[in-house]
């Protein structure tokens, strides 16, 4: 009887133009190869059993702990039950709040949080562009206390309101992470609950987001499957400007509404934030034929192409034909820079 090497559950295996890769989510772990290499197998590994004629192969698979034997009949059941666990269970949403010092964070916010949080949006940014009253912010977060919400601040360092917002952290256990931008140091101290302050060097500035590289590849089972069934930046994500303007993400130019005057649920039925909250890696040119395109976050704020919503992201330096990585700033048109002031 023939047998078969089974990939485990929390192996995925995914083909790009001229490598592929091999993820085990229970470690966090991703394996890259040429394809070449990988020719003699059949490699439509996303999710299908592996017929055993390579040695190297299920050797490594065996030594990485990926995978075990089975028989015909019960390789056909494993991979039912395979199928049923990649179901996607859509991704939590989050919201992210700019503010600046003209900004006041009011009742209207709070009632487009609640609003929010009912449709199963359950975190909250706040990213502070200027030194802001930490007192309306410690009101603002209390006001969620009986909620299931979590917070994440981000600061830059060279505000002076630093020890406010520390202590706002030490006094509210629904903020997961306090980070300082701009600190002109890096490090990372984890509470006995896992939450984190943190200090980087880089800054708080909406255009140095949507960088891609390997350090933000995301290797688990829940990004997998939200890359493979929406753009896994923008599903379930909104963000409010310093200015009360609804967008997708602080940096897309599209303007659904404003704090004050628009219903969340109105604006969550939009077809043009539905749309853009829906592209998924599969429908991005260049991105298909990469082997990262389901661990890769799809920045859709800065593309290669302005006028073609579903061209790569422009902050990406990786080639998926050569498999080379280089610097993005390199590689992109100079009028595409312009166009984004970068
Ligand atoms: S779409 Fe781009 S700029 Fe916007 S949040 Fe995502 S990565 Fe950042
Ligand atoms: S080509 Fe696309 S999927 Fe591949 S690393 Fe770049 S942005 Fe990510």
């Amino acid at each position: 009887m023939m047998i078969n090497i089974i990939p485990y559950s929390t192996t995925f295996c995914f083909k790009g133009a001229s490598h592929s890769i091999i993820i085990n989510t229970d470690k966090t772990k991703v394996y890259r190869f040429e394809n070449t290499y990988l020719q003699s197998i059949c490699f439509n590994l996303s999710n299908k059993v592996i017929p055993s004629d390579s040695d190297v192969f299920n050797n490594f698979l065996l030594e990485e702990g990926m995978h075990f034997e089975a028989h015909e009949r019960d390789a056909s059941l494993f991979l039912r039950s395979k199928e049923r666990s990649m179901n996607w269970h859509e991704a939590n949403g989050d919201i992210i709040i700019c503010l600046d010092k003209y900004t006041a964070l009011n009742d209207c916010y709070v009632k487009f949080i609640e609003a929010a949080y009912v449709a199963g949006f359950n975190i909250v940014q706040i990213q502070l562009y200027d030194e802001v009253n930490t007192i309306e912010i410690s009101k603002f977060i209390r006001k969620f206390q009986d909620m299931k919400l979590s917070f994440e601040i981000l600061s830059s360092a060279i505000y002076s309101n630093e020890q406010p917002l520390i202590d706002i952290f030490d006094e509210f256990r629904s903020i997961y992470r306090l980070c300082f931008f701009s600190s002109g140091k890096f490090s990372s101290t984890f509470d006995q609950y896992g939450r984190v302050l943190e200090y980087v060097d880089t800054p708080l500035s909406m255009k140095s987001c949507g960088n891609i590289s390997s350090k933000g590849f995301v290797p688990t089972r829940r990004f997998i499957t939200l890359a493979k069934n929406a753009n896994s930046c923008l599903y379930n994500k909104l963000a409010i400007d310093v200015r009360g303007c609804i967008r997708n993400c602080p940096s897309m130019p599209m303007v659904y509404g404003k704090i004050g005057e628009s219903y969340f649920e109105d604006i969550i039925k939009l077809t043009h934030f539905q749309e853009v909250a829906s592209i998924r890696k599969d429908d991005i040119e260049i991105c298909r034929d990469c082997e990262f395109r389901y661990i890769c976050t799809d920045c859709r704020a800065y593309i290669n192409k302005p006028e073609e919503p579903n061209s790569k992201p422009l902050k990406c330096g990786y080639d998926p034909y050569s498999g080379e990585w280089s610097n993005w700033r390199n590689i992109s048109n100079e009028l595409t820079m312009m166009y984004y002031d970068l």
